[in-house]
């Protein structure tokens, strides 16, 4: 089966949400199958669908609409997070101002409301324009992995055809696929091959 096939049918709609992380999950939104690259980025649509998936809406009297360059937007957001992810993961230290443009035009103000029980939360709301408060929360998302993460963990799945990064919260640290069902399977199968091709010439 092609790992496009099988990243649909694990996601259904779209790219994996197999990172662990929403900066992850960011630069997973580009994967590869075999030499082909698959955008799950396409249209505008598609960039909302994907954030709805994490629960980032737009401003409810245009829930539907997608402001003006989202696409573009996006994917300049995913550029610059891949750039100073790969970056920091070798040590490097790249200019980080071009993430300040996200993080300033996501503007927030706290917000007191009751839950269902009654009960007081203290959250944030968005009091920023549909770009902002679309594309801040990811944002926000990459500025903490770069000022918390732990870059040890921030890891792409060592399968050699694949482009997939997770952040790896096992509990020994040895994650090594961004999925068993998909690259560590791919992965063992190549062994079984390679075993039992060894054994045939024998
Ligand atoms: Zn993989």
């Amino acid at each position: 089966m092609a790992i496009s096939a099988i990243l649909h049918e694990e996601t259904q709609t779209g790219a994996p949400m197999l990172g662990d992380h929403l900066a992850m999950d960011l630069l997973n939104t580009e994967a590869r199958d075999n030499d082909q690259a698959i955008e799950f980025w396409n249209s505008d649509a598609e960039v909302l669908q994907w954030l709805a998936r994490y629960g980032i809406a737009p401003a409810a009297e245009n829930s539907s609409l997608a402001p003006t360059e989202l696409l573009t937007q996006a994917k300049t957001l995913r550029t610059l997070a891949r750039k100073l992810i790969t970056e920091f993961k070798e040590e490097k230290t790249p200019d980080i101002n071009e993430l300040n443009q996200y993080l300033h035009a996501f503007d927030t103000a706290p917000h007191l409301a009751r839950d269902a029980e009654g009960k007081l939360t203290l959250s944030r709301v968005s009091h920023t324009d549909s770009m902002g408060s679309l594309l801040g929360p990811v944002a926000e998302a990459v500025a903490q992995l770069l000022v918390e993460g732990n870059f040890d963990l921030v890891k792409q799945c060592e399968h050699p055809d694949c482009v997939l990064w997770f952040y790896d919260r096992t509990k020994a640290h040895k994650r090594r696929w961004c999925s068993m069902a998909l690259c560590g399977n791919r992965h063992k199968a190549a062994q079984f091959r390679k075993r039992s091709s060894s054994s045939d010439s024998v």
